[in-house]
């Protein structure tokens, strides 16, 4: 299935600019057993850049599969970095938009964490949305779940804030979901819609290959998103980069007329053009230099583990599974320990392990946690060599 129009605006002229071939369809299902893990289904992952809006998409993406009813773990509160950053935005947003006592809505909340935060700190009431919602994850009376995906009847349930964070990027029908909320819209033009996503242009600039897997159809730049948005009749109140500028924040209204109003931060398409160019010839000299790096690990027989699971190490994974230099996969997230990693088969340890594993070597999939990561590394008596992506 190739998709040859452009979801965020309709464009055909569509250059398709980087392939991986058999990525593992699910990489945030849980997996009990390494069978399973190796069992998940593969296909290929193809980039296509719209040179009408600027929008980067895969467009083999296979919208006949439900990609979010098996449940999946995804809870990054764990971290302490992360809740940080998420108790700062949350209380911006509170006081930015008066959000006091008031409802907010979260649509693709996951297990609630968010709304929940959400909630405690405005002292309002909560909604969230979400068909991976797990019955009793949250215990907080303030809040409502709906186990289903976001749909029009949702519509009728009214908050001050709408929050969609990081779901648009699994969303095919970009276009069309945002005008599905903004029709929701029309008789309280006052909602604020917040949502955050991650970025493409960072990981174009960077060759951010592990930021690249099948669940995320959707990769957005500043520019695109705005574009969008505007064209789906909001008008944006603040467009910014915030997480080492792995993550695009957003924050709009409804519009009554069509809005113009542009952020200094909205690349042109010409200047994203010029960045898939510069990627193109770039991604191969650095999956080449992670290629000998740990074929150089696997010769001297060195014990190599992963720090972070989720996505990106299945993203990092797929491409040197080959190798077979990494056995473990250690996370925070308790609720991960002992499950398989989808399509690589490897399993996943809380950081304990590592005391009695002593690798030689441990890469970290996201750099925003590398101290905290070798702080915890070195009370354990652990010191590795240590690769930062
Ligand atoms: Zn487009």
């Amino acid at each position: 299935m190739l998709h040859t129009k452009c979801p965020n605006c309709g464009g055909e002229h569509i250059e398709g600019f980087f392939e991986i071939k058999n990525a593992p369809i699910f990489s945030l299902v849980t997996v009990k057993s390494k069978e399973e893990a190796l069992n998940v289904p593969r296909k290929d992952i193809e980039l296509g850049f719209c040179h009408s809006c600027g929008f980067i998409f895969n467009r083999l993406f296979d919208t006949s599969i439900d990609y979010f009813t098996g449940g999946y773990e995804d809870q990054q509160g764990f971290s302490k970095t992360f809740m940080e950053y998420l108790t700062g935005i949350s209380n911006e947003l509170i006081e930015k938009y008066n959000l006091k006592g008031k409802t907010t809505m979260e649509i693709g909340c996951g297990k609630g964490d968010f709304i929940n935060l959400l909630t405690n700190l405005n002292g309002g009431k909560g909604i969230g949305v979400d068909p991976a919602y797990e019955e009793g994850r949250q215990t907080n009376p303030n809040l409502t779940f709906y186990k289903e995906f976001y749909s029009e009847k949702h519509g009728n349930l009214k908050a001050s804030m709408i929050s969609c964070r990081h779901t648009l990027e699994h969303i095919h029908g970009t276009y069309e979901f945002l005008k599905l909320i903004r029709k929701s819209l029309d008789d309280s033009m006052d909602t604020v819609v917040f949502f955050e996503i991650p970025q493409i242009s960072r990981i174009l600039d960077i060759q951010a290959f592990w930021d690249i897997y099948y669940e995320h159809c959707s990769y957005f730049s500043a520019g695109s998103l705005a574009r969008m948005f505007r064209a789906a009749g909001y008008e944006i109140l603040n467009l910014r980069l915030v997480y080492s500028d792995q993550y695009l924040l957003i924050e709009a209204k409804p519009a009554a007329v069509p809005s113009t109003r542009t952020f200094d931060i909205e690349e042109s398409i010409e200047e994203q053009k010029a960045r898939v160019e510069n990627f193109k010839v770039k991604i191969r000299e650095q999956l080449d230099d992670w290629r000998q790096k740990l074929t150089a690990l696997k010769e001297k027989g060195s014990k190599v583990v992963v720090w972070g699971g989720g996505s990106k190490s299945v993203g990092f994974l797929t491409n040197f599974a080959d190798i077979g230099v990494i056995e473990y996969v250690v996370d925070i997230n308790p609720h991960m320990e002992g499950n398989f990693i989808p399509g690589i088969g490897k399993q996943y340890k809380s950081p304990p392990f590592l005391k009695e594993y002593q690798p030689d070597a441990v890469i970290i999939m996201n750099g925003v946690y590398q101290k905290e990561i070798t702080q915890s590394l070195h009370e354990m008596g652990v010191y590795p060599e240590i690769y930062a992506l």
